[in-house]
């Protein structure tokens, strides 16, 4: 079932059943209030008539024409305080359409507004309901008003009551009405957002990247969007990634192969002698390529989460020692190294093998970048709670800002003089950011161009 029918049902089933609610509990309250004010004015009623009569024999001194009195002409009841301006008021009559006895004080019928009693003398079970009429402390005799049963409403209030339900009919089709308008209004307002999201969650899934969800509507619904555009935004770079990567790929393979090739082909034909060198270059080819494919496959360990790391307690002089090749290379090519660590530095708790390959990275670009007689820093200081900071600072050529962004990303070359065959896959520090942040370390760089650059590292520390 659709949102909007589902939700339009709902308003019109609640509409329709809070305005029956209210009705039925109108309609039943004002009844009982009807019924209390008729029991009050009848009884107020019989009061009166009860004064009127006593009144009339207070005034004459005998009941002597009472029946004449009860019964007007034409044959209505007209009561005898009404005639007096004292009575019960013609209001009251249609109340009194039942039957009026008076007895005297013998219980012998005297009046009788139906005129078929008189002369009778009524039970003490019809006295039980009788008003008592006196006269100075004398009984002169009891009224008993007889009700026809008909009808306790009056007209005006039987008027009121219909007019009531049909006021109610009309409310609950009136707000029927505006409620399923309002439905349809609400329910179009949610559920054309989530199409358009679907259309839009559609397209993404066949693979139409740039699709993003343009959406109007209430908060959720703006989050649920929001949401989408970041997912389909990051599918987007993703997808963007591998294409590059795999164009990056193909043009790092495609020239060391090319070579092999034609290498192989020279010697094939015979316009390249089988020498030792030509040997050696070929087997330099093959090198690089392991290399590269090497790189490839511990990145994609990397990011498929697959990495093996050997975690343990390593002090910053075991590293220190295991660096002295790529120092004293350094050294011989005349460049200066400095290792600064602070005193009583706690050990780190990393993967040895892969920390020094990720310090050994930073420390041959370094070497690379400076020039004979400049100077590159390793230092070690506490860091935030729980991490060593280490930092590789060289006085080289520095980092352009432009490419400073992108340095970790794979592939990347800002030094596009430094091609492959100088050594430089532009996998390097891609490789490091990825063991650093698989130790839940962090790797990041600084520059100066012209000046030197600086990599920040870091790493856990035993705590
Ligand atoms: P490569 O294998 O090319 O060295 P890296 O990933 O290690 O790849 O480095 C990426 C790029 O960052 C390099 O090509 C270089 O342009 C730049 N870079 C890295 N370290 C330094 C440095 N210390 N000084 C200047 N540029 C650097």
């Amino acid at each position: 079932m659709k949102i909007s029918h589902r939700l339009t049902l709902t308003m019109a089933a609640v509409a329709i059943l809070s305005v029956f609610l209210l009705a039925g509990l109108i309609y039943n309250s004002t009844g009982s209030i009807f019924s209390r004010y008729i029991n009050r004015t009848i009884t107020l009623q019989y009061q009166r008539w009860a004064e009127g009569l006593q009144s009339y024999y207070a005034e004459q001194g005998n009941w002597d024409n009472l029946q004449t009195y009860l019964q007007n002409p034409a044959g209505n009841v007209v009561s005898p305080g009404h005639r007096r301006g004292r009575g019960p008021g013609v209001n009251a009559q249609r109340f009194m359409m039942g039957d009026i006895i008076v007895v005297d004080a013998n219980h012998m019928v005297i009046g009788n507004s139906s005129g078929t009693r008189l002369g009778e003398y009524v039970s003490d079970r019809e006295l039980k309901n009788a008003y008592p009429l006196e006269v100075g402390n004398k009984y002169i005799g009891s009224v008993i008003f007889y009700e026809t049963g008909m009808t306790r409403l009056g007209e005006l209030e039987i008027d009121f009551l219909t007019n009531m339900s049909r006021a109610t009919l009309l409310a609950a089709l009136l707000t029927l009405i505006i409620a399923i308008i309002l439905a349809i209004f609400i329910s179009r307002k949610i559920s054309q957002p989530i199409s358009k999201l679907a259309l839009a969650t559609n397209q993404l899934a066949q693979g139409h990247w740039s699709t993003r969800a343009q959406i109007q509507g209430d908060q959720e619904i703006i989050v649920l969007a929001d949401n989408f555009n970041l997912m389909a935004q990051k599918l987007e770079e993703a997808q963007a990634r591998r294409e590059n990567i795999t164009a990056d790929i193909i043009h790092e393979l495609k020239t060391p192969l090319s070579i092999l090739r034609g290498n192989l082909e020279s010697l094939q034909s015979g316009a390249l002698v089988a020498s030792e060198e030509t040997f050696l270059s070929l087997q330099d080819e093959i090198i690089r390529l392991t290399k590269l494919v090497e790189d490839l496959e511990v990145l994609s360990r990397l990011e498929s989460g697959k990495l093996a790391l050997d975690l343990q307690p390593c002090e910053m002089s075991g590293l220190l020692d295991a660096l002295f090749p790529i120092v004293n290379t350094l050294e011989l090519q005349g460049k200066v190294f400095k290792s600064e660590i602070a005193d009583s530095l706690p050990p780190l708790y990393v993967d040895k093998g892969r920390t020094l390959q990720v310090l050994i990275n930073l420390l041959s670009n370094a070497m690379y970048y400076t020039p004979e007689g400049g100077t590159i820093i390793l230092q070690a200081n506490k860091g935030k709670e729980g991490f060593v900071h280490l930092i590789i600072s060289d006085s080289g050529k520095g980092i352009e800002e432009q490419d400073l962004k992108h340095i970790f990303d794979r592939f990347y070359r800002a030094d596009r003089s430094r091609s492959r065959r100088l050594g430089g896959t532009g996998l390097g520090l891609a490789i490091a950011r990825g063991f650093v942040e698989a130790q839940e370390g962090s790797i990041w760089a600084e520059s100066t161009p012209g000046k030197g650059s600086t990599f920040h590292l870091l790493l856990p520390a035993v705590t």
